[in-house]
């Protein structure tokens, strides 16, 4: 197995220094799948104290857990002291280590000359494409840490891997432990199945073992509703957007959202045909509550809350001052993600498939950028300290005006002069 040089001096250094030091994790699993590592592991007999005693650039990452990040070469390399059971109890080596890791692909060591540790059979468990937990005891393992039930739900995701019997069981019992964990630690896992080569298998998983119930209680809600212009319910809907967007985490969040506003408008028209109307709008505050819940940084929060709230937006009156008012409302940076979110969902419903709109819709979008026309306050003529200097007061009146100005050169551009603005203007300042 090649090592990178770093990992070799790390290893070497702490050897030694008359510690045991292994190679250990997901870093092997990837190495043994044929995957570059995106960092490595280190497991060793040496204390927290030892490890930062023995290298010169060094980070408490972990302390509690026994993990140092040591800084070397210009790489990082998180180094822990073997994990054990009781907390303060002196280690007992390598296998108690691995035994007490998520899974068993998750859960083999390497030393410095390549020679592999697998008590548990994890090398098995990856040519079966098997997630297991070490000694087959998944219950006490999500007991202690509830987040391994989505972690192995993202494995599968990830890797097309299947759960082991036990384990799924296991998590068809204890889901509702993950109300416990850190909503920082759910996002995590749930961006990486998002992510991943199969995000819908995943959403599936999470949906058949409860899990989804507890992170996304409003989407459960309204999976089960069909609508007679599409030929799956809500849920196999939502599953095929999910897909069919691209591997880009906020247009991946809108597409499993997109729908999520629709049991709180559904109703039915004296035709017997059924309706949801606002569902954009209705799921646009949804998703601001839910990602907030889950503590997105407000950017995210912000463009996919928009994203699930335009994803409607496909039937403007085709002028110019509709695209620029999309645009606006939108953002330049949403709009390619608005456009696959738009593509997927068409896709995902009933053929026939038309596009036709979003394509003129495009392509009018296309142009406008292109023209560089004015399209919003700071693009005008004039600024409000120059309503100011007319007799305009500061405050909402005069964000009013504005408002009314950009209306104007929405409709004409040519009307984007200081004279005419401010003539505009002037015929609307409120009499004294
Ligand atoms: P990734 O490819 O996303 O880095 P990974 O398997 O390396 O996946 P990490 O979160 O980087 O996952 O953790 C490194 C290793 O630490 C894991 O392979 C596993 O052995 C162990 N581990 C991580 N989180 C847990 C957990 N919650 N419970 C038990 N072991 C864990
Ligand atoms: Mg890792």
């Amino acid at each position: 197995m090649e090592m990178p040089a770093y990992l070799v001096k790390v290893i070497s250094t702490l050897k030694q220094n008359g510690y045991q030091a292994f190679v250990v994790g997901g870093c092997v699993r990837d190495i043994l799948m044929g995957n570059e590592p995106a960092d490595y592991d280190v497991a060793t007999s040496a204390t927290v104290q030892e490890i930062r005693s023995l290298f010169r650039k060094t980070v408490p990452t972990g302390e509690k857990h026994g993990t140092v990040a040591v800084l070397i070469d210009g790489f990082t390399v998180e180094v822990s002291t073997f994990k054990s059971y009781e907390l303060g109890e002196s280690s007992t080596g390598l296998e108690q280590d691995l035994s007490l890791r998520d899974f068993t692909v998750n859960a083999m060591a390497v030393d410095e000359n390549g020679s592999l540790y697998d008590p548990f059979g994890g090398k098995q468990d990856l040519l079966n494409k098997i997630i297991k937990s070490p000694r087959n005891e998944p219950e006490q393992r999500f007991m202690e840490d509830p987040l391994r039930m989505l972690r192995a739900i993202r494995f599968c995701s990830t890797f097309g891997f299947s759960m082991y019997p036990d384990t799924y069981q296991a998590i068809t019992k204890h889901y509702a432990l993950l109300q416990k964990v850190a909503p920082e630690r759910i996002r995590g896992e749930l961006n990486l199945i998002l992510l991943s080569g199969l995000p819908a298998l995943g959403i599936r998983l999470m949906l058949e073992t409860g899990l989804l119930q507890q992170v996304l209680p409003e989407a459960v809600a309204g999976f089960a509703q069909r609508s007679i212009r599409h030929n799956k319910n809500v849920f196999e809907h939502t599953l095929a957007v999910v897909e069919g967007v691209p591997s880009r985490l906020k247009v991946r969040l809108a597409a499993l959202l997109h729908d999520i506003g629709k049991p709180n408008t559904f109703s039915i028209d004296e035709n017997g045909v059924d309706h949801f109307y606002g569902h954009h709008l209705e799921g646009q505050k949804m998703v601001e509550n839910i990602l907030r819940r889950l503590k997105y940084d407000n950017k995210t929060i912000g463009d996919v809350s928009v994203l699930v709230g335009e994803h409607m937006s496909r039937y403007p009156k085709v002028r110019n001052s509709s695209f620029k008012k999309l645009i606006n409302r939108v953002g330049k940076h949403n709009l390619e993600d608005l456009f696959d979110l738009q593509k997927a969902d068409i896709m995902g419903a009933a053929p026939p498939y038309d596009f036709s709109e979003l394509d003129d819709i495009q392509a009018g979008i296309n142009q406008i950028l292109s023209e560089r026309l004015p399209m919003s306050i700071k693009d005008l003529a004039v600024k409000g300290d120059d309503l100011i200097e007319i007799g305009f007061e500061p405050g909402p009146e005069l964000g009013r005006v504005l408002d009314l100005l950009l209306e104007e050169v929405l409709e004409d551009p040519d009307k984007n002069e200081r004279a005419i603005l401010l003539g505009l203007a002037a015929k609307n300042t409120t009499p004294v």
